[in-house]
C-alpha cells in the first residue's frame, strides 16, 4: 500500500471463486484446484494454481486477490486463504477479458461506452509464484474472515462506494429531468411521480452519507472512520434502488430511446428529415439526439444493461448481504420499547 501511496498505481482486485458448484466448498469442487488455492510453498514464495472471478478493470498495474466469502474450515479451506497482491504482468497470471462495450470509441454513438467501458476478467493462476514480500495473509482462516473488518477496510471502501452512489443518483436524476422537459412530459401525475422517487433516493444517499460523516471517530489505528450502521444501510438499499431508477429511465424515454440516428446517419442522405423528425417539444434535433443516446447507454444498451448488474452484485450479493445486516445489527432496543408497550397491556 506504502508503494501504492508513492506512485500512481491502479489495482484491480478479484475476491470471488469461480461459479462451478455452489452447494459445496472450494476443496470438494470436481478439482480442488479449480478455485485458485497454494499448490506449493517455496522459498522465494508461495505458486498459486486455479481461477478466479471476477475482476473488473484488468487493464490495470496489479491485481489484488483477497479472499471475500467466508471461509468455515480451518484445515480445508488453508490452501484457500490468502491475500496478495502482485503485477498483472507475472508470468503465468492471464485474464480472459469479456468482449468490449467500446465499440467503436465514439462518444456521439456510445457516449458512455466510449467513455467508461471498463471491461471485468475471470484470472487464471497457471503456477503463478507470488513472492513472500506480495504476501499479506495465509494460511490464517480466522485472519482471513476478519481482514475486512478488523482493519476498517469494508467501511471506508463503503464510504466510497455511498459517495459514488450518490454521484450516480445526481446523474439519473439529471437525465431523467431532461428526458421529461425534452417532450413536454411533465404535467403527467406518474411522470412527475417517477422523477421525485428518484430525488428521493438522492436524498435517502446524502442522509446516509452525512449520518455516517457527524459520527465518524477514529478507529483503533487512529485513522478517522465513518459510522458503519449507516454506511451499511446505504449499501444494502442502493442494489435495490439502481435498477429501479433505470427502468424509470426507460419508461420515460420510451420509444425514443430506439431507432435513434448515429453520428454518420445524421451527416448521411437522410440528414434533413432527421433534422425535421427527430426535433422535440423544446429541443432541435441536433440537442435532442445526443441526450436520448445517453438515455440509450444507460438504460438499454449492453453497457447500460451491465451498469445494472454492476449496481446490483459488485459489492457482493445482496441476498448474503442482507443476511450479514440481520446477524449483524441488534434489534434488541427496539424489542424492549415493544416489550414494555406489551406488559402495560390490560387483559
Ligand atoms: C459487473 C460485475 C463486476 C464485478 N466486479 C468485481 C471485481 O472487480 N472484483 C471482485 O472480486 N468481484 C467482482 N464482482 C463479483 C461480485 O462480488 C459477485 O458477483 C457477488 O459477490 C456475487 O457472487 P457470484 O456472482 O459468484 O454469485 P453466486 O454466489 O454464484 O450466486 C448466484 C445466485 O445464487 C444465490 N446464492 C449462492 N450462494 C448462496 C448462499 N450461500 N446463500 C444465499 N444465496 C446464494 C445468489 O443469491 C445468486 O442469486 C463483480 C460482479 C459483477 C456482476
Amino acid at each position: 500500500m506504502k508503494k501504492c501511496a508513492k506512485k500512481t498505481c491502479v489495482l484491480t482486485h478479484t475476491l470471488i471463486n469461480p461459479q462451478i458448484n455452489r452447494a459445496v466448498s472450494m476443496a470438494q469442487q470436481k478439482d480442488p484446484f479449480l478455485a485458485a488455492r497454494v499448490k506449493e510453498e517455496t522459498a522465494a514464495g508461495l505458486v498459486i494454481r486455479g481461477a478466479r472471478m471476477l475482476a473488473t478493470l484488468p487493464i490495470s498495474d496489479e491485481i489484488m486477490v483477497f479472499p471475500s466469502t467466508l471461509l468455515r474450515s480451518p484445515e480445508e479451506d488453508a490452501p484457500y486463504a490468502f491475500g496478495f497482491a502482485i503485477p498483472n504482468n507475472t508470468p503465468g497470471l492471464s485474464f480472459q477479458c469479456r468482449e468490449t462495450f467500446d465499440y467503436t470509441g465514439n462518444t456521439y454513438d456510445h457516449p458512455l461506452g466510449a467513455r467508461y467501458e471498463e471491461l471485468d476478467a475471470v484470472v487464471f493462476f497457471d503456477d503463478v509464484l507470488v513472492p513472500w514480500e506480495r504476501v499479506f495473509l495465509y494460511r490464517d482462516v480466522q485472519l482471513c474472515n476478519q481482514a475486512y473488518k478488523a482493519t476498517g477496510a469494508v467501511i471506508h471502501m463503503a464510504h466510497q462506494v455511498l459517495c459514488k452512489s450518490i454521484a450516480k443518483t445526481e446523474f439519473l436524476l439529471g437525465l431523467a429531468a431532461l428526458l421529461v422537459d425534452s417532450i413536454g412530459i411533465e404535467q403527467f401525475q406518474h411522470v412527475q411521480d417517477k422523477i421525485t422517487q428518484i430525488w428521493i433516493n438522492l436524498e435517502t444517499m446524502k442522509a446516509f452519507r452525512f449520518s455516517a460523516e457527524q459520527q465518524a471517530a477514529p478507529n483503533a489505528y487512529g485513522v478517522m472512520t465513518p459510522a458503519w450502521d449507516p454506511i451499511d444501510a446505504a449499501r444494502n438499499l442502493y442494489p435495490h434502488l439502481y435498477p429501479k431508477m433505470v427502468d424509470i429511465v426507460r419508461q420515460l424515454g420510451a420509444s425514443g430511446l430506439v431507432a435513434m440516428p448515429t453520428a454518420a446517419d445524421v451527416h448521411g442522405p437522410l440528414a434533413e428529415e432527421i433534422e425535421r423528425y427527430y426535433q422535440s417539444a423544446r429541443q432541435e434535433a441536433a440537442d435532442r439526439i445526443p441526450l436520448f443516446r445517453l438515455a440509450w447507454d444507460t438504460a438499454l444498451s449492453a453497457f447500460g444493461a451491465r451498469q445494472t448488474h454492476y449496481e446490483y452484485y459488485f459489492f457482493g450479493d445482496p441476498v448474503r448481504m442482507s443476511m450479514a445486516a440481520f446477524q449483524n445489527h441488534d434489534r434488541t432496543e427496539y424489542m424492549e420499547t415493544v416489550r414494555a408497550f406489551l406488559a402495560n397491556t390490560q387483559l
